[in-house]
This record gives C-alpha cells, structure tokens and sequence, in this order.
C-alpha cells in the first residue's frame, strides 16, 4: 500500500467513527477511492446507502447512472474510478409528515463539511461534479440550478485549482429534469462532461480534435 493510498484509507476509517451529529442516522456512508481523478458530491445517503454503504445506490442512483451511462460510462466503472462524497455523510432521518428524507441543518452541513475539504486536500481532484442544490450551494452559495447547471466554474482549494460542473439532482422527487429549461439543461451539462478532457483520460475516451 502506497503512503497516499494509507493517507485516505485512514481518512475513511476516522469519517466511519464520526459521531458528532446528534439528530442523524450513523454509520456514516464514505467509499475511499485513492487516486481519483474526479470528485463527485451528493446531498446525503437515505436508508438504501446507509444500508448497503454505499452512495447512490437506491432510485435516485439508478437515474443518475442512466445519464452516466448515455454518456458511455457504465456505473461499475464510475464506481472504481470516481471518488463518491456528500454534503452529509448521514442518513439525516426521514421528513416528518412529508415525502422524502430531512433537510439537513445548516450546522449539520457546517460540521461534515471538514470530511470533504480533507479529501478535496488529500485527492486534489481536477474535476468536481456538484450534485443537487445543496452541493451547488456549498460551491456556489446563492444561485438558481437554471444559472449553473449546463456550465463548469473553476475554483480554488487551498491553493489547487478545480473545476466545479454542476448537475441537477436525480431524486424521482424533482421534476426539475422533466420539462424545460432544466431538461435542456441537464443535456448540456451531460454534454460538457463528455467531452472533459478530465472525464475523457479518466474514462478512456479519446479526446476529439480542437
Ligand atoms: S453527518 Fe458528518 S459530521 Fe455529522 S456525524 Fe455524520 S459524518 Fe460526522
């Protein structure tokens, strides 16, 4: 095992043993994927993760892997290559009286924030995909999904430069993807990460001439 690879495993082992929140569901879902070239954030696990330990794995998983996947990457192949974060690494318990899981506090999101900017540290990714409102938000605090989704935004951490590009969030809750703009827009983020260089070399692709 690599220095790198015993840096993030580590990681890993201290994200599963955190128990600061006193309102969410533990274990925490983190898989460390050394290496990763690309970073993705989601919002937080529902009780499918939090059971099967492992990030997008329940329906709004399987519409995320179908964009992937109309853009040639399978969702195995997704998985060993792309390092799978959230806002929340908790399942933060279900919405009372109402379809879905809670809102996340914005002390909760404060608190598992330092999980993220470690591995942003530790991985230093060169693309970032931001993935629903509450991710976008910790990027890009206080703008509309309709002016951010369909384009990339470079930024800094610590020092080393990514790029951020933003995608709606899956979840059969929204309809934000059904109809337009946003199912315009969607397509044209989906068509941006294709032709990523960084997606491209990640995923074997050849890159298109200039
Ligand atoms: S939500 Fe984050 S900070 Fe809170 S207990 Fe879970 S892993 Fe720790």
């Amino acid at each position: 095992m690599t220095s790198h690879e015993r840096q993030v495993s580590s990681h890993v082992a201290a994200v599963r043993a955190c128990r600061l929140c006193p309102d969410v569901m533990p274990p925490p879902v983190v898989v460390g994927v050394p290496r990763a070239r690309i970073y993705l954030v989601g919002q937080a696990p529902g009780t499918n993760e939090r059971e099967q330990q492992r990030n997008f794995c329940g329906g709004s998983g399987r519409t995320l892997f179908r964009w992937f996947a109309s853009i040639g990457v399978e969702e195995q192949t997704f998985r060993e290559r792309v390092y799978m974060a959230a806002v929340l690494r908790c399942f933060p318990g279900k919405n009372d009286g109402r379809d879905g899981d809670r809102r996340p506090a914005p002390a909760e999101i404060e608190r598992c924030r330092q999980h993220m900017d470690q591995e942003l540290d530790l991985l230093k990714p060169e693309l970032v995909l931001l993935v629903g409102k509450l991710a976008i938000d910790l990027f890009l605090p206080r703008t509309k999904l309709v002016d951010v989704v369909g384009r990339t935004f470079p930024f800094e951490h610590n020092g080393h430069g990514c790029m951020g590009l933003p995608l709606p969030h899956p979840s059969g809750l929204s309809r934000w993807t059904q109809k337009d703009p946003g199912k315009s827009l969607l397509g044209e983020a989906l068509s941006l990460l294709k032709k990523h260089p960084t997606w491209q070399s990640v995923f074997g692709h050849p890159i298109p001439p200039q």
